[in-house]
């Protein structure tokens, strides 16, 4: 038999399968979808077999090393996706594969030295081989580099042998559980009057007053205080029994999940529902958008929907944007399917999110719910897939495979004939137009759960603060509503908006803004470490004290960080109890989660934090919500920025007064007469939808427009230019009279590590062969050796042109 494997090589002249022999050994276990080792000329690699067949025209078959695996991770079905997964995004098929597994499954490679003629090696190079009969490159590398070109002429000379390893990183943890033997035996010993034993007794106490059974080693020696050497003995005595066992990493270990039954839909939910419940009944692929206003009670819909997949025995997933994937938003949803629920984020250790998809491949688990990836979870009996704020950007992977986790669900739901639910208070317009064509049904929530109003939003224009005297970051408004909160005993919520408005260094003499050498942007400024830091690469440097440019000492931190809206809060209102939520108070594991649950509990009256704080929150005490600066991210250079911000207002606005107490919004901003921000104000998606859908028309943007994207970058910038010129030729004399071409340009960020970019753009209705004109150009300069260090990107459906 022949497999057919598609190996770890992302290159495009190995874009393809190659054919392997099946040793007889193997060829009852190979099937298609198996991890393999397979020799690739002088190396070892990593693969995956697509196709089993009877014969093969290759000649000189090699064949396959090793299976690494039990049962196919990948089904037929993504094998089929990965495909047009690969094509679509214009990838390679290793890196479609490769990004439905998690990481643990991916190979790393190890080159090492192997002795082939002892006798031909002396000193110093024979101690090195004098415990092993192999060393890895990487250990010569860093221990001794000096002697690597000595090792490497032995290589030539045949007395050293050079060999490729693949390292599997899957791997399962094994703990080792204790138990009496013999509970009898325990109890004698127990009795026996020997004082030097008294760890032993100590240990055997702790298992005979707990109910009989097993428990984990570790666990009963920290509450003993016995060590490992102890419970040995006890075993040779036969009292004891030690055993170890495959254990899953369990990321929710001991906590406390508030179980809840399905609630009597309003009648607004019962209409909502209808269309979602009438394709789950009839297995008919649909997508459902569901438009809820935030708090109309989507969730409950998605929960009762999961329901009743599950009732016909399929499976379900839930994507949601990994920021608000918070503990709350998990604990809702095991809260109701209890341990049928895994969760897949990026949170989790890579041996985690292993264990967390092993559970979903062995059908121990019915439902999903996780991030973007999550996408990919290898149900076989997929009964419906619900994304959860549809509209956000995360739910396309930047990186390859550039895919959108929406196409992929609708993908599924037509493989599956089941349906796929979006959900949003403020859908994408993209969706919203399909749903108004009538290519997805439109479900609407317009109103919250039991008339709860939607809060009051009042707007704020900040230059009106100024020229009445007010020099500080709240206006007066702002800073006696959370006065009257902190009375009350209410909580408020502060939402910094950041994006586009960073904190960084300004001389107020000059104007000069301390900018990354590498990269195209200013500096952010983290005063916890005193450094400025580039977002892009990481390069960091101290904060200067006078300005590298004019020498001025008036060189100082500008901006407003969540850091500075802390230390005013300090000042106006030192009674007032804050948690500050941002990239660096949360960078730890499992902080993100400690913070939330101190406010939850009361612990805290201000929650001040980034885009982090704005979605999937539900914090009952909230009444005040307050934004500040909602208008920065209107002027990045983002076709969405109006989209964007009005998504963002809407959704931080919807954390107040979800409950049983009223609540309040106020706005702050300079540019607050802009629609976005207005019609966000009067919670109005309909009239925001229309206005934009305007703006786009007029500038022949999405919905109108698909825009294609291709990215050059090069370390130097003539041949970014040439490159980019040559494309831009090639596809002009291509493509069809409705499609527009715009470029080159430098792209909006114009240098990152080092390497300029330069963009081409198509604005295109219907253009069947983009995609081939991409590869083209894509293989054309890969084949130009003179350009080695050319890196293309392309993009046949760019949501961002940064
Ligand atoms: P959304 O996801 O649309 O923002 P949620 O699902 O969070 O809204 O619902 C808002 C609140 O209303 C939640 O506290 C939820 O428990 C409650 N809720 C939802 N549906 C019902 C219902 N049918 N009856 C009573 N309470 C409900
Ligand atoms: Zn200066
Ligand atoms: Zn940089």
């Amino acid at each position: 038999m022949i497999a057919a494997v598609v190996v770890d090589v992302p290159s495009g002249s190995v874009n393809k399968t190659f054919d392997y022999r099946i040793p007889v050994e193997l060829e009852g276990w190979a099937e298609p979808g198996m991890r393999v080792i397979v020799p690739f000329g002088p190396r070892k690699l990593q693969g995956f077999i697509l196709e089993i067949k009877e014969d093969s025209t290759v000649k000189g078959m090699k064949n396959i090393i090793e299976i690494l695996d039990p049962l196919p991770v990948l089904t037929s079905e993504l094998i089929e996706l990965g495909r047009w997964l690969a094509e679509n995004t214009l990838s390679f098929y290793i890196t479609a594969y490769q990004a439905m597994l998690p990481a643990a499954m991916k190979a790393t490679y190890e080159k090492a030295f192997q002795v082939l003629v002892p006798e031909k090696l002396t000193d110093p190079i024979a101690s090195l081989f004098s415990a092993n009969n192999e060393i890895n490159v990487s250990d010569i590398t860093n221990e001794n580099p000096h002697l690597l070109k000595t090792l490497q002429n032995l290589a030539k000379e045949g007395v050293l042998d050079v060999v490729y390893k693949v390292k599997n990183k899957a791997n399962k943890k094994r703990v080792k559980f204790v138990s009496l033997a013999s509970k009898d035996l325990a109890k004698d010993t127990i009795q026996q009057n020997q004082k030097k034993a008294e760890k032993q007794k100590a240990l055997l106490r702790e298992l005979v007053n707990r109910p009989s059974g097993e428990y984990p080693l570790q666990e009963i020696l920290t509450e003993t205080g016995a060590s490992h050497t102890t419970a040995q003995t006890l075993v040779k005595k036969g009292i004891l029994h030690i055993e170890e066992k495959e254990v899953y990493r369990d990321p929710f270990q001991g906590r406390k999940m508030k179980p809840s039954k399905p609630l009597p839909l309003t009648e607004n939910q019962e209409n909502a529902i209808k269309p979602i419940l009438h394709s789950i009944e009839n297995n008919n692929h649909q997508t459902v958008l569901l438009h809820g206003v935030t708090g109309s009670g989507k969730t409950e819909i998605y929960l009762q929907s999961i329901q009743s997949v599950l009732d016909k025995g399929k499976e379900a997933i839930v994507l949601v944007p990994e920021i608000s994937l918070t503990p709350q938003m998990v604990n809702r949803f095991k809260g109701r399917f209890g341990s049928a629920v895994a969760v897949l984020h990026s949170g989790l250790s890579i041996g985690e999110k292993y264990d967390e998809w092993r559970k979903i491949l062995r059908k121990e688990v019915s439902v999903v719910v996780g991030a973007r990836s999550a996408i990919f979870a290898p149900f076989q009996n997929l009964g419906i897939v619900i994304i959860d704020e549809e509209h956000e950007t995360s739910y396309k992977q930047e990186d390859h495979p550039r895919y959108h986790a929406r196409d992929v669900a609708i993908w599924r739901g037509k493989f599956h004939s089941c349906p796929i639910v979006l959900g949003s208070a403020t859908p994408a317009l993209e969706t919203y137009a399909r749903a108004q064509k009538g290519r997805y049904q439109l479900a609407e929530l317009a109103k919250r759960v039991h008339s709860n109003p939607m809060p009051e939003v009042t707007i704020i224009d900040m230059r009106e603060e100024l020229k009445n005297g007010n020099r500080s970051m709240f206006s007066k408004e702002l800073m006696d509503k959370l006065k009257t909160g902190l009375e009350k005993g209410e909580q408020s919520v502060l939402f910094l908006n950041r994006r586009g408005y960073a904190s960084f260094i300004l001389c107020r003499d000059c104007g000069y803004v301390a900018h990354c050498p590498h990269c195209d942007i200013s500096l952010t400024f983290h005063k916890r470490y005193g450094e400025l830091k580039c977002h892009y690469c990481g390069y960091k440097e101290g904060t200067p004290s006078v300005c590298p440019s004019c020498s001025s000492e008036h060189i100082r931190f500008f901006g407003t960080g969540t850091q500075k809206v802390e230390e005013e809060l300090a000042k106006v209102l030192p009674e007032a109890r804050v948690i500050r939520m941002d990239v660096d108070t949360t960078s730890k594991k499992g902080s993100h989660e400690k913070l939330l649950t101190a406010f939850e509990n009361g612990e805290a009256d201000i929650l001040l934090g980034t885009q982090m704080i704005a979605k999937g929150l539900d914090f009952p005490k909230v009444t005040l919500v307050g934004v500040l600066a909602a208008d920065t991210m209107l002027h990045l250079p983002d076709f969405r920025a109006s989209e964007k911000t009005f998504q963002l207002l809407t959704q931080v606005s919807g954390r107040a007064g979800r409950h049983e107490l009223e609540g309040k919004v106020i706005v702050q901003g300079y540019d607050t007469q802009h629609y976005s921000i207005q019609l966000a104000s009067k919670h109005d998606y309909h009239t925001f939808y229309n206005h934009e859908m305007q703006a786009r028309k007029l500038h022949q943007y999405p919905p109108f427009y698909y825009l294609g994207l291709l990215t050059f970058s090069h370390p130097d910038l003539m041949q970014v230019v040439d490159a980019s010129d040559k494309a831009a030729t090639y596809l002009s004399k291509r493509l069809s009279h409705d499609s527009l071409l715009l470029g080159p340009v430098t792209s909006p960020i114009a240098r990152v590590k080092d390497r300029y970019r330069y963009q081409v753009m198509i604005k295109y209705k219907n253009e069947p062969e983009l995609r081939v004109w991409f590869e083209e150009i894509i293989a054309h300069f890969q084949k130009d050796k003179d350009i080695k260090d050319l890196q293309i990107t392309g993009d046949l459906n760019a949501q961002t042109l940064m």
